[in-house]
């Protein structure tokens, strides 16, 4: 892991008990103007890549989905209600999910759709159903102290991250995006805007 790299995911973590925040993106627990509705939108969040096939995410503190999940909640209620923080969190820009996504090395983002009930906030939704449709990976290795620009897709400290050509080819599990692709039916591609 590059020092800038060390030093942007204790910010992040800082931050995150400082706030006590819940969840991926958090930003989105601003309740002043929420508002509920049944209908599709599309989303942007980060997560971490746990398993390739089947394909598994993990929230980035909590939870773990697949490509189609439905949400549920420990107190027993629909989720989402509009006085819990519970159901899949997400931005409504991607301007706010790279923004986080830069803050963590190991992260991924995620484009998504989200279904059923879904509460508004100011700049994200908290939906009952979501489904994956994109996974972008970030734009350099993941390895420490390399910048060259990602190849393929690695097993590297039990997720999957994307790895420079020199780095990918040292590693025993590797993929294309158009490998991901034909396995898992979704689309694959690297960051371009960081
Ligand atoms: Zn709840
Ligand atoms: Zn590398």
């Amino acid at each position: 892991m590059g020092s800038d790299k060390i030093i942007s995911s204790y910010k992040y973590l800082f931050n995150y008990f400082k706030n006590s925040k819940v969840d991926i993106p958090v930003n989105t627990n601003i309740l002043l103007d929420k508002k509920v509705f049944y209908d599709d939108a599309r989303g942007y969040k980060i997560a971490h890549i746990e398993s390739i096939n089947p394909i598994k995410f993990k929230g980035i503190f909590k939870g773990s989905y697949g490509i189609i999940s439905q949400a549920t909640c420990f107190r027993e209620h629909k989720a989402p209600d509009l006085d819990c923080t519970c159901g899949f969190h997400s931005f409504k820009n991607i301007e706010g999910a790279v923004r986080e996504v830069s803050k963590k090395w190991s992260a991924v983002l995620l484009k998504i759709e989200n279904y059923g009930r879904i509460i508004e906030h100011t700049s994200g939704y908290r939906s009952q159903e979501q489904e994956i449709v994109e996974i972008i990976f970030q734009k350099n290795c993941a390895k420490v102290f390399c910048s060259r620009e990602s190849f393929k897709i690695c097993k590297f400290l039990g997720l999957y991250l994307p790895l420079c050509k020199k780095h990918s080819e040292k590693s025993g599990e590797s993929y294309s995006l158009l490998e991901l692709s034909n396995l898992t039916g979704i689309e694959f591609s690297f960051l371009k805007i960081i």
